[in-house]
């Protein structure tokens, strides 16, 4: 008997040989040079910012060369599927415009080269273990899991590495009868690659990030295949697709890394060329003096659900994040402040290798801040509305009492070489305007008022100004000049200068006076500016929240 009556019992169903598949999946159609990146998460039901961080760069590579970024669901680990996982990773890159020219969603294939799913692929792995087993690359093995820990015990005692490898890949010298004999009787079996690496050996290895490196030989019989006529391993479904699906560059964590000479002797074995390797750091965060990967149970911000919650713009977010993936990004960003984050070149040479990419949310909102503030009145209605919808209620039902309203008052110090910057996130914006809406302004108990608290005074200073200061028509300039002559005529310094010299001689400053106008008209201490605000609200509004206080 040979491994081909093996094969064939392992694998009665399989017909197809490798050529086949390899002319079902032909060379692409694209421009030489043109690179082809996949994003392959699992479906675990998150997508982690680091897997993002990944798609960014997947885009990036694709968008830079016209060629093909396609999205691959890798779903063999069946127990940690779950529901809707798939359609939370298509909404996340739809909502972040990064979707991809090639996936599989909702049983609809766009692309050449699916099916993208991992688990529709069973068969077309099968076909290339069918073939490992044929050359005797692959075989049985009857390991239990109680044996194999065995072996780990005894492996660890006498302080050799770990693992099935060598003289202690016991399954590997069984001979074909006795396998098919094993198989036949109903025992339970993986299939496990022969391995012809020597752990002693180091070869030479590029990774785009790292550069070269010198890496062990593989010496590891590693599963391929997971359970009698099931699905393959991680490393064997990655040299099968990446392959079929002509892929030029593998983007995925560093902690792939220590795989690579794995997949290095798999590749090898079938004589296809390696792809190139972008391993990308872990993304680590602060935590008092020692830093620690981001973690998806402790770290709301691991996931990037949170991001969409919290109202940070889509720019917001991958710009902070473009500033992690190369240390030369801000420096172009500042130069080329008109171009798209996709027209920067990607290099991987400049991204954070040892050590991890650190992520800084201090960073993120400075960044968050800035592109609200660039932002017209007319975007942030579009995009705070878009938020509000699915996250806020209150929020929604204040901008459709009236659009118009609600852009004026985020018209406020915007669209100026200066603009407001007291937005970072659109759940900040009610906490910048409810004074602006009258049934917000009741319910809010606390006037903010500093050093002038006596209503009798403060009621002098409101009245005076609406008798004799106010106008709807001045600008700016003059209205400013008013206030000082109401400062003028009530005993409080017009001119800082003069007040810091003899703070005595009155009884506050400009600063008191226009406080309690901002307070009694806003109630808080802290608004932007108050005469756009005056000018919104109008004289018979002014007039009633000035008369509230008396
Ligand atoms: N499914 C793997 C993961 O989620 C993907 C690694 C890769 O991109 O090759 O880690």
């Amino acid at each position: 008997m040979t491994n081909k009556d093996l094969a064939d019992v392992i694998f009665p169903n399989i017909t197809k040989t490798i050529a086949d598949y390899e002319k079902m999946y032909p060379e692409r159609k694209i421009e030489e040079g043109a690179s082809v990146t996949r994003f392959a998460p699992s479906p675990t039901g998150f997508m982690h910012l680091g897997g993002f961080f990944q798609a960014i760069i997947d885009k990036l590579i694709a968008h830079s060369t016209d060629g093909v970024f396609f999205v691959r669901n890798e779903d063999t680990d069946q127990k940690r599927e779950v529901e809707g996982a798939t359609e939370l990773i298509m909404n996340t890159l739809s909502h972040y415009d990064l979707l991809p020219d090639e996936y599989e969603f909702k049983g609809k294939i766009v692309g050449e080269y699916g099916p993208y799913i991992q688990s529709e692929r069973k068969e077309i792995y099968q076909t290339f273990i069918k073939h490992l087993i044929e050359i005797g690359r692959a075989y049985p093995c009857f390991a239990t899991k109680e044996e194999l820990e065995e072996l780990r015990n005894a492996q660890e005692k006498i302080k050799m590495r770990t693992g099935y490898y060598g003289r202690y890949a016991r399954d590997r010298n069984l001979s074909v009868e006795e396998a098919i004999k094993r198989i036949q009787s109903g025992e339970k079996y993986v299939i496990r690659f022969k391995s012809m690496g020597d752990f002693e050996k180091k070869f030479k290895f590029m990774d785009e990030v790292r550069g070269l490196l010198y890496l062990p030989e593989n010496d590891e019989d590693f599963v391929i295949m997971k359970s009698e006529g099931g699905l393959p391993t991680y490393h064997f479904a990655h040299l099968v697709d990446d392959v079929l699906m002509h892929t030029t560059h593998v983007v995925r964590g560093e902690e792939w890394l220590s795989s690579v000479p794995k997949h290095v002797e798999l590749f090898e074995t079938f004589g296809y060329p390696l792809p190139k390797y972008v391993h990308t750091p872990l993304i680590v965060k602060k935590e008092g003096t020692s830093v620690r990967k981001l973690s998806k149970r402790k770290d709301p911000e691991a996931t990037m659900r949170y991001y969409e919650e919290q109202g940070y713009p889509k720019t917001a977010v991958i710009e902070y994040l473009m500033t992690i993936i190369n240390s030369n990004y801000e420096e172009w960003h500042t130069e080329n402040p008109e171009k798209a984050y996709l027209d920067f070149t990607f290099n991987p040479k400049k991204m954070a290798a040892s050590g991890g990419a650190l992520f800084d949310m201090e960073k993120l909102n400075n960044i968050s801040k800035n592109c609200i503030s660039k932002m017209t009145k007319e975007e942030l209605l579009e995009e705070s509305y878009a938020w509000a919808s699915k996250y806020n209620p209150t929020l929604k039902e204040i901008i459709d009492r009236d659009k118009n309203y609600y852009m004026s008052i985020l018209n406020i110090e915007r669209e100026s070489a200066k603009p407001r910057k007291d937005i970072t996130t659109y759940q900040d914006i009610l906490a910048n305007i409810w004074y602006m809406y009258d049934d917000l302004f009741e319910k809010e108990d606390t006037y903010e008022f500093m050093k002038v608290t006596d209503k009798e005074e403060i009621n002098k200073i409101t009245k005076t100004y609406m008798d004799k200061y106010y106008s709807v028509e001045d600008d700016k300039d003059t209205w400013f000049t008013k206030v000082k002559s109401l400062c003028d005529e009530l005993g409080y310094a017009s001119n800082m200068k003069e007040y810091k010299i003899n703070p005595e001689a009155y009884k506050g400053s400009v600063t008191d006076i226009s406080t309690v106008l901002r307070v009694s008209l806003t109630k808080k201490a802290q608004t932007p500016d108050l005469y756009e605000i005056m000018q919104i609200l109008g004289r018979d509004k002014m007039i009633e929240r000035f008369e509230k206080l008396s």
